[in-house]
């Protein structure tokens, strides 16, 4: 029997598929990134050839999926997918390579994830269309090269330099999609509080947004818990004060700071007098792994001002020290 965590993560995952814009008209902000693809796209429809292999990367939630979506949507092609974690064998690759057919979009999530020996499969397939297969076994293996349908690879990650130059040099275009603006966040919010059936009070609506991460995954994971708290509480609008006491039980601050990013600074403060420590020292103390810390924290942290990456190591800023309320025993200077 599914318990109730596991039916909520499937009615959110279920929310999550319905709330992800399927038209370009929907998929808010990143116009710089919409207006090259579409041309890229239309090229390549006027050609009546496939696009080039694309790249696009930043944090997660930012929409890298819902644009692969949106691209094939676009070709009138078929969307495969599969990440750099499930492709575990060669036989893998090759697999789903040799089902591909003419004009589909291959897209492969978390790409820098693919280990070493999925890359060599990957490059001449990406070159010049072709599948390297070992027949065989010992002195009588042999390889066989099958040609591949035309196809669009898009890779997605969230590191790009941890992908290999190799592969990296095979993409035709890469993107990096950034961070939110509010207002494209509140754009957001508003379409999924309308497929939502929430009536929410613009003050409300700012609230969430300010504390989403100009991400709009959270933008939406905050919305949908907004709405749990107000169904409980047979409340028929979202106001101020519902978004507000929802934000303190999930212990998210003002500036969408959650217990781990909180805890992430006052460890630094605490323990490394604000710095700068090292990488794994920090992981050590966190007893977080150093690549979430890298990859999931750290980039938000600083794009709030909150963390700087110094040649020494990571440093608290004095908006940290007034953010979590400690004095700074260095003043206002950084140094
Ligand atoms: P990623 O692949 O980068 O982790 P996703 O494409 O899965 O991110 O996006 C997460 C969710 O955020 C989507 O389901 C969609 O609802 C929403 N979303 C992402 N980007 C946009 C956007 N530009 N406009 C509207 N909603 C978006």
């Amino acid at each position: 029997m599914a318990t109730k965590n596991t039916d909520n993560k499937q009615e959110d995952q279920v929310i999550d598929l319905a709330l992800r814009p399927s038209r370009w008209d929907d998929y808010v902000g990143q116009r710089k990134i919409k207006k090259h693809l579409k041309t890229i796209l239309d090229a390549a429809k006027k050609r009546g050839e496939v696009s080039d292999h694309l790249l696009l990367y930043g944090q997660a939630g930012l929409g890298k999926t819902t644009l692969a979506y949106l691209i094939a949507k676009e070709m009138a092609a078929n969307l495969k997918i599969t990440s750099g974690p499930a492709l575990e064998k060669m036989g893998d690759l090759a697999a789903i390579l040799s089902n591909l057919e003419k004009g589909d979009v291959l897209f492969i999530d978390e790409a820098h994830r693919l280990n070493h020996m999925i890359e060599e499969v990957l490059y001449p397939a990406l070159e010049n269309r072709k599948l390297h297969l070992i027949v065989g076994k010992g002195a009588g293996a042999r390889t066989l090269a099958i040609d591949l349908p035309p196809f669009t690879l898009i890779a997605a990650t969230t590191r790009a330099n941890l992908l290999s130059s190799p592969l990296r040099s095979r993409f035709g275009a890469t993107f990096k999609l950034d961070y939110y603006e509010i207002p494209d966040i509140e754009t957001i919010i508003q379409r999924s509080a309308k497929l939502l059936n929430l009536d929410i009070e613009p003050i409300a609506l700012n609230m969430i947004a300010k504390a989403s991460r100009f991400t709009p995954r959270t933008a939406n994971r905050l919305l949908r818990r907004v709405r749990d708290f107000a169904d409980v509480n047979d409340a028929v609008k979202v106001t101020e004060d519902i978004a507000k006491q929802t934000l303190e039980m999930l212990e998210v601050d003002n500036l969408g700071l959650e217990p781990t990013d909180r805890q992430l600074l006052l460890t630094i403060i605490e323990k490394f007098k604000g710095g700068p420590v090292g990488i794994q020292t920090l992981s050590a103390a966190l007893n977080d792994d150093s690549g979430i810390i890298e990859d999931v924290y750290e980039p938000y942290l600083m794009s709030v001002g909150l963390l700087t990456r110094t040649p020494a190591g990571r440093m608290v800023t004095p908006e940290a020290y007034k953010h979590l309320g400690i004095k700074n025993p260095k003043g206002d200077s950084l140094i």
